[in-house]
């Protein structure tokens, strides 16, 4: 009898990748669109580079004022400065943080939205928002954030330090491992999660190695698109849930907590998912994926401890509770609130994860 029963939908985006050449892909997707008038979302430390990838369009707004998680009231300030200035389409520039409040411009405004990004948050590849309110975030999913085109070029993660590559490239590794138990995984989503996680890993073995010049980071962003549209298409599991919860109560940098928290969540899960932890430790080499994920954060000199990034154990009781009514039903084994806790405790020493 056919096992292979899912109900599959793939988003339509136009990815347009190569070397060096942001700036005409950028030109030729907007004038293909019909041109117009641009609101130019980018990061501080992004903004020369949006200067010049920009200079053949008509800019006439620009936000610099990029924030971790969305703060809402940024986000309904750029979606007024888009009307004010009568902007037809927006572009972002930027890691995560930009490209998020493009799409929050983009689900209250309802202009198309085409992101470059600069690091490998992935955010670019899905239809999913974000946005904090006071110290919670909302997230959704709406067609209308998903970028028309993204454009991905890999000189412009140049400019990335090595450690914020590392922890973005965990962060890309996170989407990928919790496709594969998240509430919509399908055989779909679970081959791309894959293949993203084989490119992923062993760039990120190279990503220090000042010798391999760019190859790495464009092997990154590669597997940085195919986990994310994996995720985008499986939607968000135990994993990802559990880093909302810790980015938006605690204000904790999200690149990070993803690379803290990840090994925490595929032991917790090991008895109860055979065989995405078969597909995990085949990617990275041997067969225990939670040690091995556990060996690459320490290869990799990746944070390791929520206490390191910033998280107040006092904190612990009351991250447990909220963690536990996030995490999704489907989710491979059963969650309790004391489960919770002690995955937290153990995350905030640092203490080798068990799958007990
Ligand atoms: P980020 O965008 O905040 O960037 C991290 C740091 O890197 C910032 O200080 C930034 O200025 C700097 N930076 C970015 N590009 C650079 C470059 N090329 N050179 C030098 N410095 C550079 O962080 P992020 O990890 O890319 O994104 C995190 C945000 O993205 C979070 O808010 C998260 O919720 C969101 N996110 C959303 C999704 C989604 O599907 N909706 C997916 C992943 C991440």
């Amino acid at each position: 009898m056919s096992s292979l029963i899912f109900d599959h939908r793939t988003n339509a985006q136009r990815v347009v990748f190569g070397a060096g050449s942001a700036r005409a892909n950028l030109r030729r997707m907007v004038d293909e669109m019909g041109g117009g008038r641009v609101l130019l979302i980018a990061d501080p430390s992004s903004a020369a580079l949006a200067d010049s990838l920009t200079a053949d369009l008509q800019i006439v707004a620009r936000v610099d004022e990029v924030v971790q998680h969305v703060p809402v009231d940024r986000a309904t300030a750029a979606t007024a400065i888009a009307q004010e200035s009568r902007a037809e389409l927006v572009i972002t520039v930027g890691g995560g943080s930009a490209t998020g409040l493009g799409k929050a411009v983009a689900l209250q405004s309802g202009l198309p939205l085409t992101a470059v990004p600069t690091t490998f948050a992935g955010s670019e590849a899905t239809d999913m928002w974000g946005m904090t309110a006071g110290s919670r975030k909302m997230t959704g999913t709406d067609p209308s954030v998903l970028p028309v085109v993204v454009i991905y070029d890999v000189e412009l993660t140049a400019g990335l330090p090595t450690k914020l590559a590392i922890t973005s490239g965990m962060n890309a590794l996170a989407h990928a491992v919790d496709s594969l138990w998240a509430p919509r995984a399908d055989p779909i989503n679970e081959a791309l999660a894959v293949a993203g996680m084989k490119e992923l890993v062993p760039a990120l073995r190279r990503l220090a190695d000042s010798d391999v010049g760019l190859d790495a980071r464009e092997s990154m962003l590669f597997g940085a698109y195919l986990s994310a549209v994996a995720f985008g298409s499986a939607g968000s599991g135990m994993h990802h849930k559990i880093c909302h919860v810790l980015g938006g109560a605690y204000a904790l940098p999200h690149a990070p907590t993803h690379a803290v928290v990840l090994p925490y969540i595929v032991a917790f899960n090991s008895s109860s998912a055979r065989r995405a932890i078969a597909e995990i430790s085949s990617a990275i080499g041997g067969d225990d994926a939670t040690g091995g994920l556990r060996a690459l954060a320490i290869e990799l000199g990746a944070p390791r401890s929520l206490r390191e990034i910033g998280m107040a154990e006092k904190d612990l009781d009351e991250a447990a509770l909220l963690c536990s009514e996030a995490i999704p039903a489907t989710n491979p084994r059963q969650v309790d609130v004391p489960a919770i806790r002690k995955l937290l405790d153990a995350a905030w020493r640092g203490v080798a994860p068990s799958t007990a």
